[in-house]
């Protein structure tokens, strides 16, 4: 057996395929990292922190066991192999695709102690779709259902990382459904890069996938991790409130609140379109979450564009923001722009913007609170009160001597 520890930045997809690529490796035991042989360490580039941060998770796996070899693979080994190949204890570096053939570089190591070839440069246009799917707690089910962009925004290093647009056929993907729903499990969140992007390389689309899963018996509840806006197509919308199933919670890249960011990021909409979306979504369903990306300090936002900005997410009904800071990406096209806003001023923007989302976040909760939802429980807290989201996601804590593990209830939101 050997011993193996893993780590894991970045989104959800990365997540789920972590546990989908261990699961197909045989003979490994979970340990922790002083214990282990080998510690895998799954990558990310979407920020410079988030490389930083896997940098400084080489260094502590090499500092408190100084004799692991460590694995990285993912999206930063997969742009920036020279940057992580010298660092301590790194034996392998696996882009996104040959991350997928773990197992093979894996047993090569136990039986030669070494490794035959240390980087591993993945050709992007070589990317195939791999499926990949994990669950929390037996609970709910992470399903990857598409990868890679088409999109190039110009902030974003995801395409040249991921590849092109990819996914898997209807009928495959209704096929691991169907698998996880016999395993017991009640909600499946469906995640990728694009989602939206679903099945159009193969004449299929995201709805028609959401209307064969609607049909699954078992399956109570399907969440759409994230959707582009101009994605987000009414007949979803009228899908959604037809079977509810589809849970009212829509994460939306805005990214930006004004039309002159938004076409230097060479995003798909503009902020009418945006906010007519986010005014259907809830006409549709009004009490619907709607939390949105927003990146802050992108190149030429100046102070009347961020006011512009905040005045602008005070005006659609939002729940909450996902707000990441601005960092240059040295694939994508933003890092030759002018205009470059300074750290002290994006660190600024960020905590006013945090500090709105808060508010944000308050209001749409005491808006449910005492009144009830359906909440899917999955484990107990510390204070042994059993926890889980209500189909609109809000995290609902509740006294119970039952066992509420995966069941679905009605309860009063506190
Ligand atoms: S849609 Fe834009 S931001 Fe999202 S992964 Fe594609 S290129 Fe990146």
């Amino acid at each position: 057996m050997i011993k193996i520890s893993f780590q894991t930045f970045g989104c959800k997809l990365n997540f789920s395929e972590t546990t989908s690529i261990l699961s197909h490796i045989e003979g490994i035991e979970t340990v922790s990292v002083k214990d282990a042989d080998i510690h895998i360490i799954h990558s990310c580039t979407v920020t410079e922190h988030a490389e930083k941060k896997c940098r400084q998770a080489i260094r502590h796996a090499a500092t408190v066991n100084p004799d692991v070899n460590i694995i990285v693979m993912g999206c930063y080994s997969q742009l920036r192999p020279e940057e992580i190949e010298d660092l301590p204890n790194v034996v392998l570096i696996c882009g996104n695709e040959s991350k997928f053939k773990l197992g093979e570089y894996i047993n090569d190591f136990k039986i030669k102690k070494e490794v035959t070839e240390k980087v591993h440069n993945d050709n992007p246009q070589q990317f195939l779709f791999h499926p990949s799917v994990s669950s929390s707690a037996r609970t709910r089910t992470f399903l990857k259902i598409q990868d890679g962009c088409d999109y190039f925004c110009t902030y974003c290093a995801v395409p040249y990382a991921r590849g092109r647009s990819r996914s898997d056929t209807t009928e495959n993907t209704m096929r691991q459904v169907k698998e996880a729903v016999v395993s017991g499990t009640k909600e499946i969140v469906i995640s990728g890069v694009n989602i939206g992007d679903f099945g159009r390389k193969n004449g299929e689309d995201l709805y028609g996938l959401l209307k064969e899963m609607c049909e699954i018996d078992g399956l109570e509840r399907i969440r759409i991790s994230s959707i582009e806006p101009n994605l987000l197509e009414t007949r979803i919308l009228e899908l959604a409130v037809e079977k509810n199933i589809v849970m009212p919670h829509f994460h939306i890249p805005l990214q930006a609140g004004t039309d002159k960011i938004l076409k230097l990021m060479k995003r798909h909409y503009d902020t009418r379109f945006f906010a007519d979306k986010v005014n259907e979504v809830k006409r549709f369903m009004p009490d619907a979450c709607i939390a949105v990306d927003l990146i802050t300090g992108f190149p030429g936002e100046n102070d009347s564009d961020f006011m512009d900005t905040l005045s602008f997410i005070k005006s659609i009904p939002l729940s909450y923001l996902h707000i990441f800071s601005y960092s240059d990406r040295p694939d994508a096209l933003a890092s030759k722009y002018p205009e470059k806003v300074s750290n002290e001023t994006i660190i600024e923007r960020s905590h006013l913007l945090h500090e709105l989302s808060a508010e944000m976040m308050e209001t749409f909760t005491a808006s449910f609170r005492g009144k009830k939802r359906k909440v899917l429980f999955e484990t107990r807290n510390q204070a042994g009160k059993w926890t889980g989201w209500t189909d609109n996601y809000i995290r609902v804590e509740y006294a119970s001597d039952e066992n509420l593990r995966n069941k679905i209830i009605e309860v009063a939101v506190n």
